[in-house]
């Protein structure tokens, strides 16, 4: 079959960028590859594990009220049927009788096949579950569910986590973890995978007070993008409408970005009532409840939820800091990372690999790096090395000259005005330090 022509020109130069730099890989890539799934590489393992950590810092370190779990991918599949997974978690699929596509019902406009104009099969409900048997008999009774998202690994925890932290309502847990959907059509690079992390977190409420903390987390979720150096105007809020709404959900925001394929939901914020304590109740047979001293009363918390995608959050910020530009005749591509979450915050090199510039430039190499993750680089013309640093979005190269060797000073070269400035080598980790603020 003739390979499809490309739509979307951004997202190719963002594809090919990824993979000539090391950011992501198609999985198993020498056998063919394995239908939306990505590998991290160097660069790319080390961005991701950034907005990680930046999402970590703002939703638990930076807080006294929100806790950390990290759950099992695989839970008793009771908690599938208590969720609603197993009954409703399905998106209705439709094939092409003529080309055999496949399509999911509700992201058509017609009624014809979107790639060939054939005729469709009624809609049917499928799935989105990946399912594995636990032990060596593969039966009905030893089926285990890769979890499709990571909130009920914190419903069910709810008390073992009340107890030791002694927090009190309002409170939250938060977690960042691996979920499987067997997307009916996944796609647009990591935008939509079939194994991707998310990072939420379930915020417990007083019934009364949902409201509140549903606004205040929608203005906490929108300003931890702006942190993170998003463009302000490239985002949106995105009401769910009664017809949109899950059925666990009273009320839903989405956070959307828009890429060169649209306006995509990026992250979920969603009053969740007390539908997941109150089916695990019933389910399990346990008191899902909370004692609140204050009005001395037992009662089942209500949860406002926010649910990002760290894959997802990562192309956002992979597309928002994709630039070319046009330098001195020639064209330069750069990803202007915000400084703190670039995958390596400086670069080191001497300007030639002689007359003791590679000793002096090691030696800063090795003193910063205990502090930042920094690359040393003596291969090539500087300027072929500054073109690197700019595709891998290094906010600052220091580079040792002529003139390090009489008055210890370097330049430290700014990625996006490309202004040079001299610094002494002993002011360069409190100067990165600063930047990276
Ligand atoms: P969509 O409508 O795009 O399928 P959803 O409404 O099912 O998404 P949620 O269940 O609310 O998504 O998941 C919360 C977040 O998890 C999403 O905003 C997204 O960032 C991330 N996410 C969900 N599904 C995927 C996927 N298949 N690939 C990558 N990230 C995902």
């Amino acid at each position: 079959m003739a390979k499809k022509k490309s739509v979307d020109p951004l997202m190719d130069k963002i594809v090919s960028l990824c993979k000539r730099r090391g950011f992501v890989f198609q999985s198993s890539e020498i056998y063919g590859g394995l239908g939306s799934c990505w590998d991290y590489g160097p660069l790319g393992v080390e961005l991701k594990n950034n907005i990680k950590r930046s999402w970590w810092e703002a939703m638990t370190h930076r807080r006294d009220d929100i806790e950390g779990v990290d759950a099992a991918i695989l839970m008793h599949p009771d908690v599938w049927v208590a969720s609603g997974h197993v009954e409703g978690f399905t998106d209705p699929l439709v094939d092409c009788k003529q080309c055999n596509h496949r399509f999911r019902a509700d992201d058509l406009n017609a009624d014809k096949c979107p790639d060939c104009g054939g005729e469709l099969t009624m809609p049917r409900m499928f799935n989105l579950m990946f399912k594995t048997f636990m032990g060596p008999v593969e039966d009905e009774s030893s089926v285990v569910y890769m979890r499709p998202e990571t909130a009920q690994g914190i419903y069910v925890n709810f008390h073992n986590v009340l107890q030791p932290s002694r927090q009190k309502l309002p409170f939250g847990i938060a977690q960042i973890g691996k979920a499987f959907r067997n997307e009916i059509t996944p796609g647009n690079f990591i935008f939509r995978t079939r194994e991707f992390e998310q990072m939420e977190m379930q915020y417990f409420v007083r019934p009364d007070e949902d409201q509140k903390w549903f606004d205040y987390w929608k203005e906490q979720r929108w300003d931890w993008y702006l942190e993170l150096g998003i463009k302000k105007e490239k985002l949106r809020w995105h009401e769910h409408g009664i017809d949109e709404l899950a059925h666990y959900a009273k009320t839903a925001f989405d956070i959307e970005y828009e890429f060169s394929f649209g306006w995509k939901e990026i992250e979920g914020i969603h009053n969740r009532t007390d539908f997941d304590l109150s089916k695990h109740a019933e389910k399990s047979g346990k008191d899902m409840r909370y004692f609140d001293q204050e009005k001395n009363e037992k009662y089942l918390p209500y949860i406002i939820e926010t649910s990002a995608g760290a894959d997802r959050t990562t192309l956002v910020v992979l597309a928002d800091a994709f630039h070319e530009e046009e330098v001195r005749g020639e064209q330069r591509t750069v990803l202007k990372f915000a400084p703190n979450i670039a995958p390596i915050n400086a670069a080191v090199f001497p300007l030639v690999k002689k007359e003791g510039m590679p000793e002096v430039a090691e030696k800063i190499y090795h003193d910063l790096k205990k502090h930042y993750k920094v690359l040393y680089d003596d291969g090539g013309a500087v300027g072929r090395r500054y073109r690197r640093m700019d595709e891998a979005g290094t906010p600052y190269c220091i580079t040792v000259d002529g003139q390090t060797l009489e008055d210890d000073t370097v330049t430290v070269r700014e990625r996006d005005s490309m202004e040079q400035t001299r610094h002494k080598i002993a002011e360069l980790v409190e100067l990165i330090g600063e930047r990276l603020k």
